[in-house]
């Protein structure tokens, strides 16, 4: 699968760190799978693991959390 911002890059498999602000908290998942472009670096994220990154940060959501670290399969094998 080729880069469609850079039309150069292949897509290649790795794994990164995401951090999503929401409301007033801070969450920084890492370990998250992605697609990741060989040549600008952009980075895809497949929309099965989209899905279960909005659950989880919906889990978290209403906890009072300010910032937060999770690591991303460890959350994913606990929920599953
Ligand atoms: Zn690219």
């Amino acid at each position: 699968m080729k880069c469609v911002i850079c039309k150069h890059g292949e897509l290649k498999p790795g794994v990164t760190s995401l951090l999503f602000e929401k409301n007033n908290s801070t969450i920084v998942i890492k370990g998250v799978p992605v697609d990741r472009c060989d040549n600008c670096g952009e980075i895809y994220v497949p929309d099965k693991t989209a899905e279960q990154i909005m659950s989880l940060l919906e889990s978290v959501e209403g906890q009072g959390i300010i910032v937060d670290v999770r690591n991303f399969s460890s959350e994913i094998s606990a929920t599953c």
